[in-house]
């Protein structure tokens, strides 16, 4: 929640005799989920709550194991007062990013932070390997965390593909080839917790908007690797589209009667400006092997003579799409997650110039700027997802 109200979860129960104490509890732990620190009377203040009932939400919340005490704060006059904030260790979310030949799994603790980032190799990307990987990786978290109070409370999985919201289920996944995929419904058999299951740059646009743009209600996030994918806040809300389709910018046709697409469509901007696009075109430019990604992000630094062209072609073609996305959404933040352009400063100083030059005028104040979490965003923001639930069953039982 970006602005401190009645979450929407909580709608529904306006009859209930219990309404206003879960609707507190909420308020509170937004706010010791926004703040490093507070105390029961700048909570007080900022809530609008009177320092009653905020203690006695603090004191239960403190019970639960959620909320600790963190000794004196800073006061001008008088006794220090004691600041709270929420704990850390009382549990942890686990976020798990579904790529072709690995998984990236982050772990988050309680208060946000991370404290797990990993690589996890993968023997290929079918269904019941992604399926195995998933449950060796929850397998172990599970255990390292099984002191806590909570655990390990959920698993967030992000998946290149569309993803429908109420089943998990992967609809379609071009990357990693499946359709129809009952992910949810198979890492439940391994998991018992909460579970979510989301697309990739969604995921990676909730994390970025959540972490660095809070107050943006029209936002968008740009999702550049193998492919292209985005995600965008409209009118301070997610979007997920039908089927959770929302956002493959990357098919949008920028060449007429271009290559054929494996999505079905021609001339796909995926085909010219996604980084895989950029390998192919620095092999052929040196008419030798394609780069991996980790060399091709090397060459976004060192910008030798032989790779200028392609470099050049890629930041026009990353313009074209740009351009297109940037008059269609309207957002006043498009943050762009790409690890070329956050290897070469030139580049995306080049693309910057470019988009505000072709832009329509009225639309071109747009703030354009590199992704803050890099690589880890997907992963990041499918443990924010399992945290969200998780906070909301603490808010809910706030009715019991
Ligand atoms: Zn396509």
């Amino acid at each position: 929640m970006s602005e401190f109200g009645i979450p929407p979860y909580v709608d529904g129960r306006t009859g209930d005799k219990n309404l206003s104490k879960v609707v507190n509890r909420a308020l509170l732990l937004d706010l010791l989920r926004a703040r490093s620190g507070a105390s029961r009377a700048s909570l007080a203040k900022e809530s609008g709550l009177t320092k009653v009932t905020v203690s006695s939400q603090v004191a239960e919340l403190i019970a639960l194991g959620i909320v600790k005490e963190t000794g004196a704060g800073a006061s001008d006059l008088g006794r220090k007062p004691v600041m709270l904030e929420i704990d850390g260790a009382a549990g942890y979310a686990l976020g798990v990013s579904i790529a072709t030949d690995r998984l990236h799994a982050v772990t988050m603790d309680a208060a946000g932070a991370t404290v797990r980032d990993e690589d996890c190799p993968l023997p290929d990307a079918s269904p019941e390997s992604v399926v195995g990987a998933i449950a060796s990786v929850v397998r172990a978290a599970k255990k390292k965390y099984r002191q806590s109070r909570f655990g390990l409370f959920g698993v967030g999985i992000a998946v290149p593909g569309a993803v429908e919201r109420e089943t998990g289920r992967v609809v379609r996944s071009a990357k990693l080839d499946w359709s129809d995929v009952p992910l949810k419904k198979a890492v439940a058999r391994h998991f018992d917790g909460i579970l979510r299951v989301g697309n990739d740059a969604t995921l990676a646009t909730i994390a970025e908007r959540e972490l660095y743009a809070p107050g943006a209600d029209d936002f968008v996030c740009l999702l550049i690797d193998e492919g292209i994918g985005s995600g965008a806040y409209i009118n301070g809300a997610i979007h997920y589209g039908h089927n959770g389709q929302f956002g493959e910018v990357g098919h949008m046709t920028i060449v007429h009667g271009g290559p054929r697409c494996p999505c079905g469509n021609e001339g796909c901007w995926d085909l010219y400006g996604s980084e895989l696009a950029l390998r192919q075109a620095l092999g052929a430019a040196r008419s030798g092997p394609v780069p991996d990604a980790a060399e091709a992000i090397a060459l976004a630094g060192a910008r030798p003579a032989w790779a200028e062209g392609s470099f050049r072609d890629f930041v026009d073609y990353l313009t074209t799409g740009v351009v297109s996305v940037v008059n269609s959404m309207a957002p006043t933040t498009l943050a762009i997650n790409s690890a070329i352009l956050a290897a070469s400063p030139a580049m995306f100083e080049a693309l910057k110039a470019a988009v505000a030059d072709r832009a329509m005028s009225h639309v071109s104040a747009c703030e354009l700027r590199l992704s803050s979490l890099g690589k880890a965003a997907p992963a990041v923001g499918a443990c924010m997802a399992a945290a969200e639930r998780f906070f909301e069953g603490l808010v809910l039982r706030g009715g019991d």
